[in-house]
Protein backbone atom coordinates (compact mmCIF):
# COMPACT_ATOMS: atom_id res chain seq x y z
CA UNK A 1 0.00 0.00 0.00
CA UNK A 2 1.21 3.48 -0.62
CA UNK A 3 0.54 6.72 0.53
CA UNK A 4 -0.95 8.98 -2.93
CA UNK A 5 -2.21 12.03 -1.71
CA UNK A 6 -1.99 14.39 1.73
CA UNK A 7 -4.69 17.01 2.37
CA UNK A 8 -4.90 19.22 5.33
CA UNK A 9 -7.94 21.00 6.65
CA UNK A 10 -8.13 23.99 8.95
CA UNK A 11 -11.21 24.17 11.39
CA UNK A 12 -12.24 26.62 14.46
CA UNK A 13 -13.39 25.12 17.37
CA UNK A 14 -15.08 27.59 20.02
CA UNK A 15 -16.01 26.75 23.52
CA UNK A 16 -18.83 26.13 25.30
CA UNK A 17 -17.81 28.35 28.37
CA UNK A 18 -16.41 30.96 25.85
CA UNK A 19 -13.43 30.60 27.24
CA UNK A 20 -10.59 28.65 28.57
CA UNK A 21 -8.09 30.17 31.01
CA UNK A 22 -5.26 28.73 32.40
CA UNK A 23 -1.67 29.99 34.60
CA UNK A 24 -0.12 33.25 33.57
CA UNK A 25 -3.59 34.90 32.14
CA UNK A 26 -3.03 33.01 28.97
CA UNK A 27 -6.51 32.09 27.51
CA UNK A 28 -8.24 30.43 24.54
CA UNK A 29 -11.77 30.93 23.26
CA UNK A 30 -11.64 29.25 19.95
CA UNK A 31 -9.49 26.52 19.09
CA UNK A 32 -7.22 26.42 16.02
CA UNK A 33 -7.70 22.67 14.52
CA UNK A 34 -5.97 20.63 11.64
CA UNK A 35 -7.78 17.74 10.10
CA UNK A 36 -5.31 15.19 8.27
CA UNK A 37 -6.48 12.94 5.32
CA UNK A 38 -3.82 10.72 4.04
CA UNK A 39 -5.20 9.36 0.77
CA UNK A 40 -4.19 5.38 -0.40
CA UNK A 41 -3.25 3.56 -4.04
CA UNK A 42 -6.18 0.73 -2.65
CA UNK A 43 -8.61 3.55 -2.14
CA UNK A 44 -8.72 3.30 2.07
CA UNK A 45 -8.54 6.91 3.24
CA UNK A 46 -7.34 7.69 7.27
CA UNK A 47 -8.24 10.59 9.07
CA UNK A 48 -5.93 12.78 11.87
CA UNK A 49 -5.77 15.75 14.13
CA UNK A 50 -3.96 18.10 15.65
CA UNK A 51 -4.67 20.98 17.89
CA UNK A 52 -2.28 22.83 20.04
CA UNK A 53 -3.75 25.01 23.48
CA UNK A 54 -2.94 28.03 21.81
CA UNK A 55 0.47 28.62 20.80
CA UNK A 56 1.49 29.68 24.11
CA UNK A 57 1.05 26.44 26.25
CA UNK A 58 4.10 23.91 24.73
CA UNK A 59 6.02 24.62 21.68
CA UNK A 60 3.32 24.27 18.99
CA UNK A 61 0.80 26.53 17.48
CA UNK A 62 -2.18 26.17 14.37
CA UNK A 63 -0.27 27.36 11.74
CA UNK A 64 2.96 25.73 12.57
CA UNK A 65 0.71 22.32 12.02
CA UNK A 66 -0.39 23.03 7.77
CA UNK A 67 3.19 24.45 7.26
CA UNK A 68 4.87 21.29 8.88
CA UNK A 69 2.84 18.52 7.27
CA UNK A 70 3.23 20.30 4.14
CA UNK A 71 6.68 20.43 4.64
CA UNK A 72 6.82 16.53 5.49
CA UNK A 73 3.92 15.49 3.03
CA UNK A 74 6.46 15.41 -0.16
CA UNK A 75 8.55 12.95 1.79
CA UNK A 76 5.32 10.39 2.66
CA UNK A 77 3.91 10.29 -0.86
CA UNK A 78 4.86 6.83 -2.02
CA UNK A 79 5.63 4.89 1.38
CA UNK A 80 3.21 2.30 3.50
CA UNK A 81 0.92 4.13 5.92
CA UNK A 82 0.88 0.55 7.57
CA UNK A 83 4.45 0.56 8.49
CA UNK A 84 3.93 3.04 11.28
CA UNK A 85 7.45 2.49 12.64
CA UNK A 86 9.67 3.02 9.79
CA UNK A 87 7.26 5.87 8.59
CA UNK A 88 7.75 7.85 11.72
CA UNK A 89 11.53 7.30 11.67
CA UNK A 90 11.52 8.71 7.93
CA UNK A 91 9.25 11.78 9.47
CA UNK A 92 12.32 12.46 12.06
CA UNK A 93 14.94 11.99 9.23
CA UNK A 94 12.71 14.79 7.53
CA UNK A 95 12.01 16.98 10.11
CA UNK A 96 14.03 17.47 13.03
CA UNK A 97 11.70 17.96 16.16
CA UNK A 98 8.41 19.51 15.56
CA UNK A 99 6.80 16.26 17.36
CA UNK A 100 2.91 17.40 17.05
CA UNK A 101 3.46 18.16 13.75
CA UNK A 102 4.41 14.51 13.24
CA UNK A 103 1.30 13.52 15.21
CA UNK A 104 -2.20 14.18 13.26
CA UNK A 105 0.12 12.03 10.37
CA UNK A 106 0.66 9.44 13.03
CA UNK A 107 -2.92 9.18 13.64
CA UNK A 108 -4.41 9.11 10.39
CA UNK A 109 -2.28 6.10 9.33
CA UNK A 110 -3.28 4.14 12.68
CA UNK A 111 -6.60 5.04 11.04
CA UNK A 112 -5.68 3.27 8.11
CA UNK A 113 -4.35 0.54 9.42
CA UNK A 114 -7.37 -0.52 11.54
CA UNK A 115 -9.50 0.35 8.35
CA UNK A 116 -7.23 -2.02 6.64
CA UNK A 117 -7.27 -4.52 9.24
CA UNK A 118 -10.90 -4.35 10.33
CA UNK A 119 -9.89 -3.37 13.40
CA UNK A 120 -10.64 -1.41 16.08
CA UNK A 121 -7.02 1.50 16.95
CA UNK A 122 -7.61 0.24 20.71
CA UNK A 123 -7.47 -3.20 19.88
CA UNK A 124 -4.45 -2.79 17.45
CA UNK A 125 -3.03 -1.10 20.88
CA UNK A 126 -3.20 -4.10 23.29
CA UNK A 127 -7.76 -4.67 23.85
CA UNK A 128 -9.81 -3.13 25.60
CA UNK A 129 -9.81 -3.05 29.54
CA UNK A 130 -13.17 -2.54 30.71
CA UNK A 131 -16.82 -1.64 29.34
CA UNK A 132 -15.23 1.94 29.65
CA UNK A 133 -12.82 4.26 31.10
CA UNK A 134 -12.92 7.41 33.35
CA UNK A 135 -12.61 11.13 32.75
CA UNK A 136 -11.39 14.11 34.55
CA UNK A 137 -13.19 17.53 33.70
CA UNK A 138 -10.86 20.45 33.05
CA UNK A 139 -11.55 23.45 35.20
CA UNK A 140 -10.74 26.99 34.00
CA UNK A 141 -9.77 29.41 36.12
CA UNK A 142 -11.78 31.51 37.89
CA UNK A 143 -12.33 32.98 40.92
CA UNK A 144 -12.67 30.36 43.68
CA UNK A 145 -16.39 30.40 44.01
CA UNK A 146 -17.18 30.15 40.72
CA UNK A 147 -14.78 27.53 40.08
CA UNK A 148 -16.46 25.80 42.63
CA UNK A 149 -19.66 26.64 40.97
CA UNK A 150 -18.52 24.58 38.02
CA UNK A 151 -17.09 21.44 39.66
CA UNK A 152 -20.95 21.29 41.35
CA UNK A 153 -22.36 21.79 37.91
CA UNK A 154 -19.96 19.25 36.30
CA UNK A 155 -20.37 16.86 38.82
CA UNK A 156 -24.10 16.85 37.57
CA UNK A 157 -23.44 15.72 34.10
CA UNK A 158 -21.58 12.98 35.82
CA UNK A 159 -17.89 13.74 36.45
CA UNK A 160 -16.09 12.77 38.96
CA UNK A 161 -12.68 13.82 38.80
CA UNK A 162 -11.71 17.56 38.25
CA UNK A 163 -8.34 19.44 37.46
CA UNK A 164 -8.53 22.99 38.61
CA UNK A 165 -6.62 25.67 36.48
CA UNK A 166 -4.26 27.22 39.14
CA UNK A 167 -0.90 28.61 38.56
CA UNK A 168 -1.90 31.78 39.54
CA UNK A 169 -1.54 34.05 42.91
CA UNK A 170 -1.03 31.64 45.34
CA UNK A 171 -3.01 33.15 48.13
CA UNK A 172 -5.82 32.84 45.44
CA UNK A 173 -4.67 29.88 44.50
CA UNK A 174 -4.75 28.47 48.09
CA UNK A 175 -8.40 29.68 48.37
CA UNK A 176 -9.45 28.26 45.10
CA UNK A 177 -8.19 24.19 46.18
CA UNK A 178 -10.09 25.24 49.43
CA UNK A 179 -13.37 26.75 47.72
CA UNK A 180 -13.45 23.17 45.63
CA UNK A 181 -12.03 20.98 47.97
CA UNK A 182 -15.15 21.70 50.22
CA UNK A 183 -17.28 19.96 47.89
CA UNK A 184 -15.66 16.77 47.00
CA UNK A 185 -17.60 13.39 47.88
CA UNK A 186 -15.94 10.30 48.49
CA UNK A 187 -14.48 8.53 45.20
CA UNK A 188 -13.88 12.61 43.81
CA UNK A 189 -10.57 12.77 43.14
CA UNK A 190 -8.84 17.09 42.97
CA UNK A 191 -6.50 17.79 40.89
CA UNK A 192 -4.40 21.12 41.04
CA UNK A 193 -3.01 21.75 37.94
CA UNK A 194 -0.42 24.70 37.64
CA UNK A 195 0.35 24.50 34.21
CA UNK A 196 3.84 25.65 35.19
CA UNK A 197 2.51 29.06 36.45
CA UNK A 198 4.34 29.06 39.90
CA UNK A 199 7.84 30.08 40.89
CA UNK A 200 9.21 27.59 43.72
CA UNK A 201 8.23 30.20 46.28
CA UNK A 202 4.87 30.36 45.76
CA UNK A 203 4.49 26.24 44.71
CA UNK A 204 6.04 25.67 47.90
CA UNK A 205 3.80 28.14 50.05
CA UNK A 206 0.28 26.35 48.21
CA UNK A 207 1.43 23.26 49.05
CA UNK A 208 2.34 24.09 52.44
CA UNK A 209 -1.03 26.11 52.46
CA UNK A 210 -3.61 23.11 51.32
CA UNK A 211 -1.38 20.38 53.18
CA UNK A 212 -4.93 19.04 54.54
CA UNK A 213 -6.46 18.52 51.49
CA UNK A 214 -6.80 15.60 49.76
CA UNK A 215 -5.65 17.14 46.11
CA UNK A 216 -2.62 16.09 43.80
CA UNK A 217 -0.63 18.79 42.56
CA UNK A 218 0.16 18.77 38.68
CA UNK A 219 3.47 20.55 36.85
CA UNK A 220 3.87 23.63 39.50
CA UNK A 221 6.96 25.32 38.15
CA UNK A 222 8.43 25.53 34.79
CA UNK A 223 11.50 23.03 34.51
CA UNK A 224 11.71 19.95 35.63
CA UNK A 225 14.03 20.16 38.48
CA UNK A 226 11.90 23.09 39.88
CA UNK A 227 9.16 20.61 39.94
CA UNK A 228 11.52 17.99 41.64
CA UNK A 229 11.92 20.13 44.42
CA UNK A 230 8.62 20.45 45.29
CA UNK A 231 7.41 17.22 45.09
CA UNK A 232 10.20 16.61 47.18
CA UNK A 233 8.86 19.23 49.76
CA UNK A 234 5.28 17.98 49.84
CA UNK A 235 3.51 15.27 50.75
CA UNK A 236 0.79 15.46 47.74
CA UNK A 237 0.60 13.04 45.17
CA UNK A 238 2.30 14.56 42.09
CA UNK A 239 1.60 14.61 38.35
CA UNK A 240 4.34 15.75 35.31
CA UNK A 241 3.02 17.18 32.25
CA UNK A 242 4.85 19.80 29.89
CA UNK A 243 8.20 18.78 30.95
CA UNK A 244 7.63 14.96 30.28
CA UNK A 245 7.41 14.74 26.26
CA UNK A 246 10.00 11.96 25.79
CA UNK A 247 11.10 8.53 27.01
CA UNK A 248 14.21 10.49 28.01
CA UNK A 249 12.24 12.37 30.46
CA UNK A 250 10.29 9.37 31.73
CA UNK A 251 12.84 7.30 32.36
CA UNK A 252 14.90 10.12 34.49
CA UNK A 253 11.86 10.89 36.04
CA UNK A 254 10.97 7.50 36.84
CA UNK A 255 14.79 7.22 38.36
CA UNK A 256 14.15 10.36 40.51
CA UNK A 257 10.47 9.27 41.21
CA UNK A 258 9.28 12.41 40.40
CA UNK A 259 5.84 11.44 39.84
CA UNK A 260 3.17 9.13 41.04
CA UNK A 261 1.07 10.15 37.64
CA UNK A 262 2.60 10.92 34.56
CA UNK A 263 0.56 13.05 31.53
CA UNK A 264 0.85 11.33 28.13
CA UNK A 265 -0.75 13.58 25.52
CA UNK A 266 -0.88 12.31 21.69
CA UNK A 267 0.91 15.51 20.35
CA UNK A 268 3.12 16.35 22.63
CA UNK A 269 4.88 12.70 22.32
CA UNK A 270 4.67 12.94 18.81
CA UNK A 271 1.70 10.75 17.60
CA UNK A 272 -0.14 7.38 18.90
CA UNK A 273 3.30 5.30 17.80
CA UNK A 274 5.18 7.66 20.41
CA UNK A 275 2.45 7.54 23.02
CA UNK A 276 1.45 4.17 23.12
CA UNK A 277 5.52 3.56 23.45
CA UNK A 278 5.62 5.76 26.58
CA UNK A 279 2.42 4.33 27.67
CA UNK A 280 3.76 0.72 28.01
CA UNK A 281 6.97 1.88 29.51
CA UNK A 282 4.64 3.79 31.98
CA UNK A 283 2.92 0.48 32.83
CA UNK A 284 5.47 -1.68 33.13
CA UNK A 285 7.41 0.91 35.22
CA UNK A 286 3.92 1.08 37.33
CA UNK A 287 3.46 4.90 37.11
CA UNK A 288 -0.50 5.68 36.12
CA UNK A 289 -1.18 8.42 33.53
CA UNK A 290 -3.08 10.71 32.10
CA UNK A 291 -3.80 10.09 28.57
CA UNK A 292 -5.44 12.91 26.73
CA UNK A 293 -3.71 15.52 23.60
CA UNK A 294 -2.68 19.20 24.28
CA UNK A 295 -6.60 20.23 22.64
CA UNK A 296 -9.44 18.76 20.10
CA UNK A 297 -11.98 18.06 18.35
CA UNK A 298 -13.66 14.55 17.44
CA UNK A 299 -11.22 12.77 15.97
CA UNK A 300 -8.34 13.33 18.71
CA UNK A 301 -11.26 12.86 21.57
CA UNK A 302 -11.66 9.29 19.72
CA UNK A 303 -7.46 8.90 19.41
CA UNK A 304 -7.61 9.70 23.07
CA UNK A 305 -10.24 7.17 24.01
CA UNK A 306 -8.40 4.05 21.93
CA UNK A 307 -5.61 4.96 23.39
CA UNK A 308 -7.05 5.29 27.18
CA UNK A 309 -9.34 2.18 26.13
CA UNK A 310 -6.09 -0.14 25.49
CA UNK A 311 -4.79 1.28 28.85
CA UNK A 312 -5.10 -1.49 31.93
CA UNK A 313 -7.59 0.05 33.82
CA UNK A 314 -5.77 0.79 37.23
CA UNK A 315 -3.07 2.38 35.20
CA UNK A 316 -5.25 4.95 33.48
CA UNK A 317 -5.67 7.57 36.13
CA UNK A 318 -7.56 9.67 33.76
CA UNK A 319 -8.76 10.45 29.88
CA UNK A 320 -10.54 13.60 28.57
CA UNK A 321 -13.35 14.21 25.93
CA UNK A 322 -12.52 17.15 24.28
CA UNK A 323 -15.38 16.97 21.96
CA UNK A 324 -17.86 18.05 24.60
CA UNK A 325 -16.08 21.11 25.31
CA UNK A 326 -16.27 22.63 21.93
CA UNK A 327 -19.55 23.47 20.17
CA UNK A 328 -18.24 22.53 16.40
CA UNK A 329 -18.30 18.58 15.66
CA UNK A 330 -16.27 17.47 13.15
CA UNK A 331 -16.90 13.81 12.52
CA UNK A 332 -19.29 11.46 12.99
CA UNK A 333 -18.66 8.40 15.24
CA UNK A 334 -17.08 9.91 17.81
CA UNK A 335 -17.47 8.70 21.02
CA UNK A 336 -19.25 10.32 23.39
CA UNK A 337 -19.58 11.01 27.38
CA UNK A 338 -21.78 9.09 29.34
CA UNK A 339 -21.68 9.70 33.37
CA UNK A 340 -17.67 11.29 33.29
CA UNK A 341 -17.07 8.39 31.18
CA UNK A 342 -16.25 7.20 27.51
CA UNK A 343 -15.49 4.30 25.29
CA UNK A 344 -13.96 3.89 22.18
CA UNK A 345 -15.43 2.99 19.44
CA UNK A 346 -15.71 -0.73 18.20
CA UNK A 347 -15.09 0.59 14.56
CA UNK A 348 -12.40 -0.23 12.56
CA UNK A 349 -9.93 2.28 12.52
CA UNK A 350 -10.58 5.24 14.52
CA UNK A 351 -14.60 4.87 14.24
CA UNK A 352 -15.07 8.11 12.70
CA UNK A 353 -16.02 10.01 9.65
CA UNK A 354 -14.91 13.76 9.11
CA UNK A 355 -17.93 15.91 8.26
CA UNK A 356 -16.54 17.38 5.06
CA UNK A 357 -19.25 20.02 4.72
CA UNK A 358 -17.98 21.39 8.39
CA UNK A 359 -14.17 21.33 7.41
CA UNK A 360 -14.86 22.90 3.93
CA UNK A 361 -12.18 22.61 1.36
CA UNK A 362 -8.49 21.61 2.24
CA UNK A 363 -5.98 24.23 2.65
CA UNK A 364 -3.16 21.89 1.90
CA UNK A 365 -3.33 19.22 -1.55
CA UNK A 366 -0.22 17.57 -1.62
CA UNK A 367 -0.15 14.48 -4.38
MG1 LIG B 1 -1.53 19.39 32.86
Amino acid sequence: MQITRIKAYQADLPLHEGSYRWSGGKSVSVFDSTVVEIRTDEGVVGYGEVCPLGPFYLAAYGEGCRAGIGELAPHLIGEDPLELDKLNRLMDAAMKGHPYVKSAIDMACWDIVGKVSGLPVCTLLGGRHGDDFVLYRAISQESPEAMAGRVAGYRDEGYRRFQLKVGGDPDVDIERIHAVAEHMRPGDKLIADANTGWLMHEAARVVRGVRDVDVYIEQPCPTYEECLSIRRRTDHPFVMDEVIDGMDSLLRGHADLAMDVVNIKISKFGGITRARQARDLCVSLGIAMTIEDSWGGDIITAAIAHLAHSTPTEFLFTATDFNSYVTVSIADGAPQRVDGRMAASAAPGLGVEPKMDVLGAPVLDVR
